[in-house]
């Protein structure tokens, strides 16, 4: 048998949130927007011509980073199209981690609890991965950055708003975060559409050490097409562009993609009506005797009453068809992390809670 690399042979992959074959579940688990994408980008994809599917994409993603630079107010050398926003977390690791080689410097810095991608890309890469736990309350810990520098890592991650708390943490937090940072601050803002702010500042300001992920799976309804950018100084950019496939995105979703930013008044409309249902869910939770933490994103983390185990509960909706998500990880396995539906998904949740507790 060929022999694989000693990393990838001990390699627990990533375990993706359940994708259920059927409409008969109501899917709660993923964090996806429970709205379709704008009528703009099923039109864009339609009304493609053949030839353009003859012939390779646009390489650099021309029109794409275009538009996201007008979106942003800032130039083209600022964006990086990617094949979803997991693909340039990749492209991260792969550019900028030294590969261990028994060395423990020169990985990534997380803070706990975080995206659980991101040690599986660090296992793919080899790269050591250096945790600081985050306060009781989720907040940042005061040391995160000084145990960064101390273990030399290259990359710093911070998801804001977090995962999976729902946490946001001001632009001024990050950028005394990059201030102090002696590697990348990679600010992972796959959520940042349900969120009061952004630290696109950050890029604007030209800051050469900070680059923002975005996605178009949560904000704009687009997780089936794989569509993600990063924002950042032009240094940044071209190093990752260096590594990345040709091709890395293709004619379709580019056209897909284009569409659904140039659509901001649908994609603000769908936004608007996912805070007012996260909003609702957890006041409508914190009445049944829930702990939730007040969320920025379209997904909350709550605490069932005291009597009622977290794991128990996970089960006993999935098998009434309702699908939320349980980590069985320290911090978190007393909790679940349920996301935003429609308002006649969350009538059906919270029927159910009210039954089972
Ligand atoms: C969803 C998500 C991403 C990116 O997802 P893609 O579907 O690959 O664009 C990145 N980070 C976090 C924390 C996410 O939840």
């Amino acid at each position: 048998m060929p022999r694989p690399r000693t990393n990838i042979q001990r390699l627990s992959p990533y375990a993706p949130g359940e994708q259920p074959d059927t409409s008969a579940v109501t899917k709660l688990n993923t964090n996806e927007n429970p709205y379709p994408p704008s009528p703009a980008v099923m039109e864009a994809v339609q009304s493609l011509p053949a030839e353009r599917l003859r012939v390779y994409p646009p390489p650099l993603a021309q029109p794409f980073r275009a538009a996201a630079a007008e979106l942003h107010g800032l130039s083209p050398d600022n964006v990086i199209a990617t094949n979803g926003g997991d693909e340039l977390l990749r492209l991260i690791l792969t550019c900028y981690c030294e590969p261990a080689g028994g060395n423990a410097q020169g990985g990534i810095g997380v803070t706990d609890p975080t995206y659980s991608l991101y040690p599986v890309l660090a296992a793919i890469q080899d790269t050591p991965v250096v945790s600081t736990d985050r306060k009781d309350d989720f907040s940042l810990s005061p040391d995160t950055i000084e145990c960064w520098n101390e273990a030399g890592c290259r990359v710093g991650m911070i998801v804001n708003p977090h995962a999976p708390t729902g946490r946001f943490e001001t632009t001024d937090t990050l950028r005394k975060l990059s201030d102090n940072f002696g590697g990348l601050l990679l600010i992972d803002e796959a959520y940042t559409d349900f969120a009061p702010a952004d630290a696109i500042e950050l890029v604007r300001d030209g800051l050469d050490n900070v680059i923002l992920l975005r996605s178009l799976s949560k904000g704009y309804g687009l997780a089936g097409l794989r569509f993600g950018y990063g924002l950042a100084h032009p240094v940044v950019i071209t190093t990752l562009d260096k590594a990345r496939d040709s091709y890395n995105t293709d004619a379709i979703s580019q056209a897909a993609a284009v569409a659904a930013i140039s659509d901001q008044a649908y994609a603000q409309q769908t936004r608007e009506r996912v805070i007012a249902q996260r909003d609702l869910l957890t006041s409508e939770l914190r009445r049944r005797g829930f702990e939730v933490l007040d969320s920025q994103t379209n997904f909350v983390l709550c605490t069932p009453p005291d009597k009622v185990p977290a794991a128990d509960l996970y089960e006993q909706l999935k098998a009434r068809n309702i699908l939320v998500r349980y980590f069985d990880a320290p911090r978190l396995d007393d909790k679940l992390r349920i996301t935003v539906g429609t308002p006649e998904q969350i009538d059906k949740l919270l029927n159910a809670i009210s039954q089972l507790i």
